[in-house]
């Protein structure tokens, strides 16, 4: 692909600022421009767009989201070495990229948007494999719901995102795939192969798109959260008897959802899950 802006080539951009890429920062850079490319169009139309980043890293995805049109761009990154590279990004589109040093899973970023852009930002990063389940987790979890985000469009390692997209009936089904059907529609738009990234790493990695349910089954998540824990915890047994480490009355409230105590976590659908927290919350 052609230049996209008239900024230098990432891997000069690398090299000058000294950004050796570390393990303990879930550190694997995209440098492929059709492909920070594609994974910004895959966000939808961009154009006037607020978008949170998390992890800009030295910037790739982030020159394509500005790119594609995006009039505001919050990247949250916790390495403060790419801070200057980051800052020569906004440099270039001034007034359009805001980069919060700081940690993720710290920061509050329905707040950070603003009144004005909630329900409307999008999110979309190629996250840090080390943190992006509990980011996920937290933006599920959102309150108010329908949340501040109107869609997420994430890297995550292929193994992750299987878990994220099952439904029942498999071993990849449990807590994240239950979370996310519960308050969101998602699905795999497209694998990266470990040569995508620098340095690469071990595993094959999707793209999964989440987009947020206007009206999801009412249920407390807390107590979604701890039943599935439960449930999913002893997956192999029925019930009845996985419950029993969540309530006392595990049978009672099997029958108050009018699920059969001998069924087993991974043959309950979403509803399922949400009738036995409502009944556990009665
Ligand atoms: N977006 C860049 C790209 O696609 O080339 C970098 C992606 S790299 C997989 C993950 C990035 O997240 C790194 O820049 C890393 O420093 C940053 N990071 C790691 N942990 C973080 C955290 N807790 N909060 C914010 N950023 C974090």
């Amino acid at each position: 692909m052609a230049q996209i802006d008239d900024l230098p080539p990432l891997r000069e951009v690398i090299a000058r600022h000294g950004l050796d890429a570390r393990k303990s920062l879930g550190q694997n850079f995209l440098l492929d421009l059709n492909l920070t490319a594609r994974i910004a169009r895959s966000g939808g139309a961009l154009d006037g767009a607020t978008v949170v980043e998390v992890g800009p890293g030295p910037g790739g995805l982030t020159r394509a989201i500005l790119a594609a049109g995006a009039s505001r761009v919050i990247a949250v990154e916790r390495d403060e070495r790419c801070l200057a590279a980051l800052a020569e990004i906004s440099a270039h589109y001034p007034g359009r990229l805001e980069v919060v040093s700081g940690d993720a899973t710290r920061v509050d970023m329905a707040r950070l948007v603003g009144e004005g852009a909630t329900a409307t930002a999008r999110i979309i990063a190629n996250l840090p494999y080390n943190v992006a389940t509990p980011l996920l987790v937290g933006w599920l979890r959102a309150e108010p719901w329908p949340p501040w985000w109107a869609s997420a469009t994430l890297m995550f390692q292929r193994e992750v995102a299987e878990r994220i997209v099952a439904g029942p009936g498999g071993k990849t089904y449990g807590r994240l795939g239950v979370l996310a059907g519960w308050r969101s529609e998602a699905r795999i738009l497209f694998d990266v192969g470990p040569q995508a990234f620098v340095p690469p790493p071990k595993v094959t990695s999707s793209i999964v798109q989440l987009t947020p349910r206007a009206r999801p089954e009412p249920c407390d998540p807390d107590v979604l959260e701890q039943l599935v824990a439960a449930a999913f915890g002893q997956r192999r047994k029925m019930l009845r008897s996985s419950l029993q480490s969540f309530s006392s009355e595990a049978a009672a409230l099997l029958a108050a959802a009018g699920i059969e105590p001998t069924r087993r976590a991974e043959e309950i659908d979403v509803s399922g899950f949400v009738a036995l927290a409502r009944a556990a919350a009665d």
